[in-house]
């Protein structure tokens, strides 16, 4: 009948059910099986997979090339170890800069500090002035009314 045409596994996933046509699965075999029982993901699952059970792409890889997986897992949470963005993970990123523009970057962040200072500073002036002119404000208007009185 379907003579020639190359036999495929079509699922379930022992693991998701899944049994989708496009998905490619993998019987597992008497080599896999040892794989996944050291595999650090099958703690996390409810199975117990069998000889002749197969998988899905998906849980192939997590339960049979998991080491794979796990090195490629390991480089993307380097790339991706700035603190900035990923405020619990790992070491902030080193940043290799010339002296110059270290120095340059120390110079500028000085100069932040200094102009916030001065900011302060001149907040609190503002205020002083501003709390001036009210109270001399009440004290003008208490006085015309003081006077207004006496006639
Ligand atoms: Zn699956």
């Amino acid at each position: 009948m379907s003579k020639g045409i190359k036999k495929k596994n079509f699922g379930p996933c022992i693991v998701c059910g899944n049994h989708d046509p496009d998905i490619e699965y993998r019987r597992i075999t008497t080599q896999t099986i040892l794989k996944i029982d050291r595999s650090p993901n099958i703690e996390n699952l409810n199975i117990e997979p069998k000889v002749d059970d197969q998988l899905c792409k998906k849980h192939y890889n997590e339960l049979i090339v998991y080491e794979r997986g796990m090195l490629k897992m390991g480089q993307k949470q380097k790339n991706c170890r700035d603190k900035s963005y990923y405020p619990s993970g790992g070491h902030p990123k080193r940043i290799c800069l010339t002296q110059e523009k270290y120095e340059n970057l120390i110079e500028t962040s000085k100069k932040v500090d200094e102009l916030q200072k001065h900011t302060n500073k001149l907040e609190t002036e503002l205020e002083q002035a501003l709390s001036y002119i009210i109270i001399n404000y009440y004290q003008i208007t208490y006085n015309y009314f003081t006077v207004l009185q006496l006639y």
